[in-house]
């Protein structure tokens, strides 16, 4: 029996959607550990790669500078890079910030925001804080991404014959209706 491929996944400026969509493979996901084995991931919860990964599964896009950080760490430890769902793709949600300032987008957040407390406003700064960036950048234009799995989210089918297609080599075609853009 050939080894088993190793894998990673993260969640940057994302819902987590993208990964309950891996679950929803569900009793897949019994073939699927036959064939891999999970490594940095918040599926084992394993923070730092302890092994060198043959796929990184990449959710969400860039809003802040440990993003970039964790998302150059997938590519340098990770052969295949895959941008799985519209936040990794294209920025999606998080992205609707692109067109403002984003001191406008930080005052609205935290200064005019109506639970705020009147005389006690402030827009978190701390050393430990990541810092924001002056907007949501999608995963390719920080990394080179190998392949990319479009939805919000993909939905399980187009998961399980994407990875399946990635681990054996194969090229089985996914079935138009699987491919959402919404
Ligand atoms: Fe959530 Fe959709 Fe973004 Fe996935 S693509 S992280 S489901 S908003």
């Amino acid at each position: 029996m050939p080894p088993k491929r190793v894998i990673g996944t993260i969640s940057l400026a994302g819902c987590f959607g993208c990964h309950m969509s891996i679950l929803d493979i569900d009793l897949k996901f019994l073939e699927l550990i036959e064939l891999v084995e999970f490594n940095r991931s918040p599926l084992t919860d394993i923070k730092t790669f302890t092994k060198h990964c043959d796929i990184g599964i990449i959710e969400g896009g860039c809003c802040n500078d440990e993003n970039v950080h964790t998302l150059i760490s997938f590519r340098k430890n990770c052969d295949i890079l895959v941008s799985l769902g519209e936040c990794a793709i294209m920025g999606g949600l998080p992205a609707l910030r692109n067109k403002i300032d984003l001191y406008d987008c930080l005052k609205e957040a935290y200064l005019n925001v109506p639970s705020s407390v009147p005389g006690n406003q402030m827009i978190p700064h701390h050393p430990d804080l990541p810092k924001i960036l002056d907007r949501i950048y999608p995963c390719h234009e920080i990394v080179k991404i190998d392949h990319f799995i479009p939805g919000c989210p993909p939905c399980d089918e187009i998961i399980w014959k994407s990875l399946t297609n990635l681990i054996t080599g194969k090229s089985e075609t996914i079935p138009y209706p699987f491919l959402k853009y919404d």
